[in-house]
């Protein structure tokens, strides 16, 4: 009997997709690393359901035929086997599809619906086998298929296919670029080969060997374990990068608090020691040499502080940088008076070391630019610093020239060159690293944290500009950096502390004989440096070591400036300010209150200006920074200039 059948022509390519599925499915079931992935049951359930499809369909097209005497049940038994399976295949390769994109279940309509048209297509197939409207054979053996078998057969899968193909689109962006094309092309792949065996009207039987390329697109693309292995490890490098990044700020928070915590004492020793210098200067004509040895102590106290000022400073400004709270803020400025004051600060300290200092400046270049002349400057003093360091003999050069000249911008390029200790060639690369100091056992006598070039070249990157580094070792360095300025058309207003230099005493350039000041601060110590400071100026200056306090005092006495600390326990410096304003028994609601603090991070300056202060001094507070205030903030009449008493 089984001669009269032979396999047609149309399902080779069945057979041979059933083929190479069975290999596929002996592979990717081997694999044992495959069982923790996620889409491994549904992945295998696709190949088994593909594998039976495609073997129920070669079975069908062979013996569904009763003219070679297959009875008319096993026909009826096979072509519903068929139909359903292939509805299953693309069902089950729909769910497939969003279980990738769409992990946690959100698109519910969408499957609500796939589950309906199962349940309605299912109730179909089993109604048509007593009522016979879907497909059937009659008595003589035809086979028919009734209006419902299009519809079904065909519209079902092409749901499930472009409701899959569609969440891809809009959820592509959840993907990863592998998933997105192997999802992207087993879909279509699959769906092509439904409507290409559609519009032949089954001459062609290619929707089940479609939907095998289709999978075996997505075993090889995204179901192999090492393609999960590097999601794993991708994910974990993720999870490692978060941690690293937390840390990091976490490094940058504390590193802030502390250089916070540290300012405050230090400008109490660095205030204390201004005023001893003041001191020694008062008697230097009474008791020459006391005074002369006071002096002394103090200096050195002086530059001690400062250079634990600057350390400090540098650790600011790289957690500035690093949370990216480093502010660029431009203004006009004489890039000439510039170049003169670093130059004068430098040559000191070249001289002191016996090496000449050389500057030079194109005069084609503009006189007045726009830019941060602050971070200028500090780029400036740090590379220069650096090379009177790191050079015993010869000479430092600063030249500043420009390029990329238009109308109104140039790109301002800063070279300082010395003929010091060089670098070593392999040193190059790591020499803009944070807390990076080459050469350790040569330069372990030199002082240095390894953080000022880091902090020069971030800043310059802020810029937008770059900075390079040649050098020879033992002969020397050069180091040019490239900065785009704007050009101004107008000078610089003049600030207060233009010109003014040199020691405490010879600041003091007026006095402010009928002033009252109030000083608001909790620490007795920065009270007492700060009240000396004002004392000097003449007038009279109250204390107030609490802001409830100061809230007394404003409400007893008429003051001329009021300086108010930040950070106090209980009432702090905002809230005892707003609490003045709103008091009514306040006669000062029209006093200038400076806020005074240690709190030097970037961008506080505008918080308190916003709040209602009229200035503010970072802490450690110099004898500059209250002259520069206290002219700024007074009326005229109340500053007597020396010149004039
Ligand atoms: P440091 O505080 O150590 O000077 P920097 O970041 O400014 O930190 O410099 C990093 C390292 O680069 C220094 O420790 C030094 O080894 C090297 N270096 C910087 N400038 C020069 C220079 N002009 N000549 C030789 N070496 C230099």
């Amino acid at each position: 009997m089984l001669a009269n059948y032979s396999i047609p022509p149309k399902t080779y390519f069945e057979i041979a997709s059933l083929g190479y599925l069975l290999v596929l499915c002996l592979i990717s079931f081997r694999d044992k690393n495959r069982r923790g992935f996620r889409s491994y049951k549904i992945f295998r359930l696709l190949e088994i359901n593909m594998i039976l499809a495609l073997a129920v369909s070669v079975l069908t097209y062979t013996f569904a035929y009763p003219e070679l005497g297959t009875p008319l049940s096993v026909c009826t038994l096979l072509r519903t086997m068929d139909s359903v399976m292939c509805i299953m295949a693309s069902r089950i390769f729909a769910v497939y599809v969003m279980e990738y994109v769409d992990s946690e279940g959100r698109q519910k309509s969408v499957q609500m619906v796939g589950k309906v048209i199962l349940g309605i297509y299912l109730t179909l197939m089993i109604l048509n086998i007593p009522f016979k409207f879907v497909l059937w054979y009659t008595p003589e053996g035809l086979y028919m298929h009734g209006p419902f078998f299009v519809p079904i057969v065909f519209a079902a899968p092409v749901y499930y296919l472009t409701s899959g193909i569609l969440m891809l689109i809009f959820r592509l962006k959840k993907l990863g670029p592998r998933e997105k094309v192997a999802l992207t092309i087993a879909s279509i792949v699959t769906l092509l080969g439904i409507i290409i065996q559609a519009a032949t009207n089954g001459i062609v039987l290619l929707s089940l060997p479609f939907g095998s390329i289709g999978i075996f697109v997505l075993y090889f693309s995204i179901e192999t374990s090492d393609y999960h292995q590097l999601l794993k490890n991708n994910e974990r490098l993720k999870l490692a990068q978060q941690d690293a990044i937390k840390a990091n700020r976490a490094k940058s928070d504390f590193l802030a608090s502390m250089s916070h915590e540290i300012r405050t004492p230090l400008n109490a020793v660095l205030g204390m020691d201004e005023l001893i210098i003041l001191e020694a200067e008062k008697h230097k004509n009474s008791d020459p040499e006391f005074a002369g040895c006071i002096k002394e102590y103090a200096d050195n106290i002086r530059d001690a502080g400062q250079v634990l000022l600057s350390v400090i400073n540098d650790i600011l400004d790289l957690t500035k940088i690093e949370s990216g709270k480093m502010e660029i803020k431009p203004a006009p400025y004489s890039l000439q008076k510039l170049v003169n004051d670093v130059g004068v600060m430098v040559r000191v300290r070249a001289e002191q070391k016996g090496l000449s200092y050389i500057q030079k400046v194109d005069p084609a270049i503009p006189e007045y630019l726009v830019g941060d002349e602050l971070r200028i400057r500090q780029i400036m003093i740090n590379l220069l610093n650096n090379a009177v360091k790191y050079t015993d003999s010869g000479e430092v050069v600063m030249e500043v020239s420009m390029k990329d000249l238009t109308e109104n911008r140039l790109t301002l390029c800063i070279r300082v060159s010395d003929t010091g200790i060089g670098i070593r060639e392999e040193n190059l690369p790591l020499i803009f690293g944070d807390f990076q100091r080459l050469d350790e056992d040569k330069n372990h006598r030199i002082e240095g944290t390894g953080l000022g070039l880091s902090i020069v070249k971030r800043m310059i990157g802020i810029m937008e500009g770059d900075i390079s580094v040649t050098s020879e070792y033992g002969v020397g360095s050069a180091f040019t950096a490239s900065i785009p300025q704007e050009i101004s058309s107008k000078s610089p207003e003049k600030t207060a502390d233009n010109g003014k230099a040199g020691s405490p005493a010879e600041m003091i350039i007026f006095q402010t004989p009928d002033c009252h000041y109030l000083l608001v601060d909790d620490n007795k110590m920065n009270l007492v440096v700060a009240k000396r400071f004002l004392d000097r100026l003449g007038g009279e200056t109250d204390t107030a070591r609490s802001g409830r306090e100061a809230l007394q005092k404003m409400r007893e006495s008429k003051y001329d400036l009021i300086f108010m600390d930040h950070m106090m326990p209980e009432l702090d410096g905002i809230q005892t300010y707003e609490m003045s304003l709103k008091d009514p028994d306040n006669i000062n609601p029209e006093t200038p209150v400076i806020m005074m603090t240690a709190n030097a991070l970037s961008g506080v300056r505008e918080e308190y200006l916003a709040k209602g202060f009229a200035d503010y001094i970072s802490k450690p507070v110099e004898m500059k920074e209250f002259l520069r205030v206290i002219e700024s903030h007074l009326p005229v009449e109340k500053i007597r200039h020396l010149a004039e008493c």
